[in-house]
């Protein structure tokens, strides 16, 4: 069998550096289930970690220098001490310098460090390969240093990584999921207390298809910026009749119907979207709990009709996507998942009929547009785990 990311990261530290590891640690990428554009609107999230990790080995530098080799990119990068702790040139090594300059803020001693990086996430398809290498960059400190990070903490330290080095304005879901995933569980975090819930989904009946519509998500583009404003625009216009709201977490459907006249137009569709899938979200983790699998696929259904029309950030990949899918056999419902414009959709299948379904879903997208989209099955994996501590 081939080696998994975590033993092809020593491997590429010892070849590349001739060091054996101090340290490794692992993080998965995730999913979203159900719960998207919710976060930095203080809603609800339902992502699950993946079985696809990504692994970083590190041992402290022998010249005070800075080293970081991917596997995805043998070339290695090299900065002074004084150059890795600044933002400086954005480039991959922002989010391990991050995540180092983190551990430093905190009080922390972190020396210079050869980084050397192996990963079965995709890079750039919406499965979130970033907060996979931040939070495997900070299980590897944590286990060269000795001192295990509280795991809010830790997917707050990566999420400033990621904004202040990779200059990404992501939510909090991502780096959360991805220390706190567990296996054979979808975690729901409640964007506003931070507060993180574990939902069983045992049932071995049941798995997750993702497809790749091979269409890069651009998150730093200008249409990110442009529905958060839109958000807050909504919450302005909602807020002149209800002081009570301070944003659309406090917004219920039927108080849009009731404020409608007096909030901007394209800013309350966007709301809409917002507070059914705070709603949508909720339901699903109790239809997850309670085995309603038909129960959380419509909601999936739902989710993506509400995200093409009311958010408009689907694209015409995804919709065709979502649209085969649903006519797989065993599919229980299919959904664009992440920021959108691109990336990956996420279904929810019975596990019998999953493979069969990704190979119909791929042959019919292919013959539909000359893609060859990737995809994979999976069931929900493990949080980040330090995989070697050098004490
Ligand atoms: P996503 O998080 O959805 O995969 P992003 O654009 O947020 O997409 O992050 C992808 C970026 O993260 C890559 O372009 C690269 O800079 C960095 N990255 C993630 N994983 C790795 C890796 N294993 N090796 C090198 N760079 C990586
Ligand atoms: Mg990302």
């Amino acid at each position: 069998m081939s080696k998994i990311a975590a033993e092809r990261c020593e491997d590429l530290l010892l070849r590349q550096f001739g060091q054996g590891p101090g340290a490794v640690g692992s993080a998965p990428g995730r999913v979203n289930l159900i719960g998207e554009h919710t976060d930095y609107n203080d809603g609800f999230v339902l992502p699950m970690a993946l079985e696809r990790r990504t692994g970083v080995a590190l041992c402290p530098s022998p010249d005070c220098r800075w080293r970081f080799v991917s596997e995805h990119d043998d070339t290695v990068v090299e900065f002074s001490d004084e150059e890795a702790m600044q933002v400086g040139r954005r480039d991959w090594t922002s989010y391990c310098r991050g995540v180092a300059a983190g551990f430093r803020s905190a009080g922390h001693t972190v020396p210079p460090l050869c980084i050397a990086v192996a990963s079965d996430v995709p890079l750039g398809g919406g499965l979130s390969s970033s907060a996979a290498l931040e939070v495997s960059v900070a299980s590897a400190i944590e286990g060269l240093i000795g001192v295990p990070i509280e795991p809010v903490t830790k997917a707050l330290l990566c999420q400033k990584a990621e904004h202040e080095f990779a200059g990404v304005p992501c939510g909090y879901m991502d780096q959360a999921i991805s220390v706190m995933g567990r296996a054979d569980h979808a975690l729901l975090i409640d964007c506003r207390s931070l507060e993180a819930t574990l939902v069983p989904v045992s049932d071995g009946s049941v798995s997750v298809l993702i497809v790749n519509s091979m269409v890069r998500h651009e998150l730093s583009g200008g249409e990110y910026a442009q529905r958060r404003a839109q958000c807050e625009r909504a919450v302005k216009d909602i807020a002149r009749v209800d002081g009570a709201v301070s944003s659309l977490r406090d917004v219920s459907l039927d108080l849009l119907a009731t404020v409608r006249p007096h909030v901007e137009p394209i800013a309350w569709r966007r709301a809409r979207h917002v507070a059914g899938e705070i709603a949508r979200t909720l339901k699903a983790a109790v239809a997850l709990r309670a085995g309603d699998y038909a129960g959380f696929g419509r909601l999936m259904d739902e989710s993506h009709a509400s995200l093409r029309d009311d958010y408009e950030v689907s694209c015409k990949e995804l919709d065709l996507l979502v649209e085969i899918a649903r006519c797989q056999c065993g599919v229980l419902g299919a959904r664009m998942t992440g920021g959108g414009f691109g990336g990956c959709i996420v279904s929810l299948v019975a596990s019998e009929h999953a493979s069969t379904a990704g190979h119909a879903i791929a042959a019919s997208y292919f013959a539909q547009t000359g893609v060859r989209p990737d995809w994979f099955v999976t069931r929900a994996g493990d949080g980040a785990r330090t995989e070697r501590a050098a004490h």
